[in-house]
């Protein structure tokens, strides 16, 4: 019974695009974007979906940024750690790629090409598998990402060939302009393209954020919130911090008696080998 699964609650604390002119509560530095997670996992969350900014707002790559968001982040909560190897739509190979060396658990993968408003995140087949093989080599898995439906064959194809083992872990991340949409019927024809034994998380950009999140909830699936998503809490209504999302979807959960998965369930889920707790942590 799907409401017995334990509910993964993933926190994107920034990403690459929302300003402060959309909320001014949106993180910038490493300091605010690490406060910011330690309260969302204090709220619930388990996972932490990165990108990281300069001081100014800017996106960077830079892997020294990320290893003190996360060093900040440890130093207080235990958590699954994701690094973004999307980036910026503006950044090459390189930056997006860089910021692994910092040492993530997990690492975003995106088995495909798709429009993102205006621009293009850009990922021909010989990209992906070059990206799964730096990720492999980071000591990460994957959690794979994807945009539009068309992404989840092409990702069967590469486990057919060998160049990613299951258990996968997926991320439908639906209602990016360009992408496929947020609503029941999308994700019902993803799901019908995943197989069985994968990890599926929701997430739903813009206005479908919401809905695709409490479907995630209800569904048995597991979610992702936060600042990257979506600065709104409903219309009109600026979140004041990325746990106030996380509180939001832990109180859905509640209220159907659905329960929030550990640290270390999390991690078993996700496929992470890592120890993800205080005392692996020591052992590091
Ligand atoms: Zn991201």
């Amino acid at each position: 019974m799907s409401l017995d699964v334990p509910l993964v609650i993933t926190v994107a604390p920034t990403g690459a695009e929302v300003t402060r002119e959309q909320n001014p509560n949106v993180p910038y530095s490493a300091g605010e974007i690490a406060a910011q997670a330690v309260a969302a996992c204090e709220a619930g969350a388990t996972v932490v979906h990165l990108h990281a900014r300069r001081p100014d707002g800017t996106p960077t790559g830079d892997p020294s940024v990320f290893a003190e968001i996360v060093e900040r982040i440890r130093e207080r909560v235990d958590a699954v750690i994701m690094f973004s190897t999307g980036g910026a739509a503006w950044m090459d190979d390189e930056e997006r790629l860089a910021p692994l060396t910092a040492g993530p658990d997990l690492a975003s993968l995106t088995p495909g090409t798709v429009n993102f408003s205006e621009d293009v995140l850009l990922n021909p087949l010989a990209t992906v598998v070059r990206y799964v093989e730096r990720i492999r080599e980071a000591g990460a898995r994957p959690e794979i990402e994807i945009f539009d439906t068309g992404m989840i064959p092409t990702t069967l194809r590469l486990v057919e060939r060998g160049v990613l083992e299951p258990p996968l872990a997926f991320n439908l991340v639906c209602g990016v302009p360009g992408g496929m949409p947020g609503t029941p019927e999308a994700i019902a024809y993803a799901r019908s393209l995943l197989p069985a034994d994968a990890a599926v998380c929701v997430t739903g950009i813009g206005r479908s954020h919401p809905v695709v999140t409490m479907m995630g909830v209800a569904a048995g699936l597991n979610v992702r919130v936060g600042f990257e998503d979506n600065v709104f809490l409903r219309k009109g209504v600026p979140a004041r911090s990325n746990a106030d999302f996380v509180a939001r979807v832990r109180g859905w959960a509640e209220s159907i008696g659905r329960p929030l998965a550990t640290v270390e369930q999390t991690a078993a889920l996700l496929g992470v080998q890592k120890p993800v707790t205080s005392k692996g942590v020591e052992a590091r």
